[in-house]
């Protein structure tokens, strides 16, 4: 193996034994989304460096030390997404998807970004996104963590909780980020080396510090919550008032910023506390100013990104019961005209029983051979075509998974008969 060529550090295969929790997952989710009349949206995996650059912000982490960048063969600076919203903005402006309409839309795939691989944290990692366009009152924002929360329950989880906290506008920010800055600055020497980058760069990242020792030094800072205009807070109070009603629990949370610079007004995080250091599986907020800022009219957003590794290791983490995708049958031929029939007999079973899944033998051998992969494969039953049930037109059925005695079935009853055990 030492030679042998691997996958590049922090980017994962997903092995079929794995699949299964993935479908679960995004299929849930789907149906969810789809149950509030969010439509799909595909974008490409590379854009415009500049598009990422402009969107996200030139001094964030992300752009600043986590984008794969690269030329491509014109000279062109491309940029493997670290994100999809800066993308979905950029197709939904291309395509005039926010003429005159409201947008309810997701999409699912990779991103990439060059961090340090650790549990929860890959350099590709898959999200499920959702972008709303359209709406600026505070119903769409309760809606969308209402759907969150329905998400959480029909994945089975539990124990996720809600951090919930506002922005403001960017003029009641600039004038928060002032006196921070001027607070920090008499208390440079407690901070660490990032908060002293950030200090010049993106101050407002400093609250989010996990560093116990600036923790101390911002619980005396200036709090942005004074700060927040009128608009903005009322939005946030009937925000406040809307999941109350709706019963979905949160918590208000004053430090609570987020990585990227296009977020104002509404931000939350969901957390749980069973995945370590990386416990946040899903975040978003309100971005009421990027539309424009990349080049489309005028349009309120709000969105959020859901981690899939992260909640596919919550999923494991509690022991969700994931949907049974083992075959229910395995066909066993032994012979050439078993063989011929085993294929016509799948076909007709599969015609009849859209649900079935069922593997017909391949590659001949002894039947305990065939006895052995059926069972491996966890098939519930074997069905057993040799050459004197081929003459007599009879399948034998035998029971894998309990102590039953083999039953025999007619060709011309088979599709009953398999309908019947399964109670379809
Ligand atoms: P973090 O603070 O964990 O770095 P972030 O603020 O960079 O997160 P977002 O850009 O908001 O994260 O992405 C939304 C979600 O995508 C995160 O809450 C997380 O669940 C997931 N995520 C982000 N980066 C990674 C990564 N490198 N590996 C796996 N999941 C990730
Ligand atoms: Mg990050």
């Amino acid at each position: 193996m030492a030679n042998a060529l691997q996958a590049i550090r922090g980017m994962n295969d997903v092995l079929p034994e794995q699949s299964p929790a993935w479908q679960f997952l995004e299929d849930t989710l789907r149906e969810v989304m789809e149950s509030y009349g969010f439509a799909e949206i595909r974008m490409p995996i590379v854009e415009k460096t500049e598009l990422f650059k402009r969107s996200i912000g030139e001094v964030t982490d992300i752009v600043e030390k986590e984008m794969y960048t690269f030329e491509d063969r014109n000279g062109d600076s491309l940029t493997l997404r670290p994100e999809g919203t800066a993308g979905c903005v950029r197709a939904c402006v291309q395509h005039g998807l926010l003429h005159n309409q409201v947008q309810r839309l997701w999409y699912t795939g990779p991103m990439f970004r060059h961090e340090r691989p650790q549990k929860g944290r890959y350099r590709q990692f898959f999200q499920i996104g959702v972008e709303v366009f359209g709406f600026e009152g505070p119903d769409i924002d309760a809606e969308l963590l209402i759907m969150t929360a329905r998400m959480w329950k029909s994945l089975g989880l539990s124990g996720l909780s809600l951090q919930l906290n506002s922005l403001g506008t960017s003029a009641a920010r600039a004038s928060f980020r002032d006196d921070l800055v001027a607070y920090l600055g008499q208390h440079i020497e407690q901070l660490d080396d990032d908060s002293r980058r950030r200090l010049q760069t993106n101050p407002l990242r400093i609250l989010d510090s996990k560093n116990p020792q600036v923790q101390a030094v911002l619980d005396a800072a200036p709090a942005l919550s004074d700060y927040i205009d009128e608009d903005s807070r009322q939005h946030f109070n009937s925000l406040c008032a809307l999941l109350d009603a709706a019963g979905v629990a949160y918590q208000v949370n004053p430090r609570l910023v987020r990585g990227l610079d296009y977020y104002g007004r509404t931000v939350f995080e969901w957390v749980s506390d069973q995945l370590g250091a990386q416990g946040t599986v899903c975040a978003g907020g309100r971005y009421d100013a990027l539309v424009e800022y990349l080049g489309g009219r005028a349009t309120p957003a709000v969105g959020f990104a859901i981690g899939m590794e992260r909640l596919l290791a919550l999923l494991e983490t509690q022991g969700v019961s994931l949907p049974d995708t083992s075959p229910h049958l395995y066909i066993v031929v032994m012979g050439e005209a078993a063989q011929q029939q085993g294929l016509l007999l799948a076909e007709r079973l599969r015609d009849a029983l859209p649900a079935l899944r069922l593997i017909t033998h391949c590659g001949g051998g002894s039947f305990k051979a065939q006895f052995r992969k059926a069972d491996r494969c966890g098939a519930r039953y074997a069905l057993i075509l040799g050459d004197e049930e081929v003459q007599k037109r009879e399948v034998g059925l035998k029971p894998l998974r309990e102590e039953r005695d083999q039953q025999k079935i007619p060709f011309d009853q088979l599709e009953a008969r398999i309908a019947g055990l399964f109670g379809w």
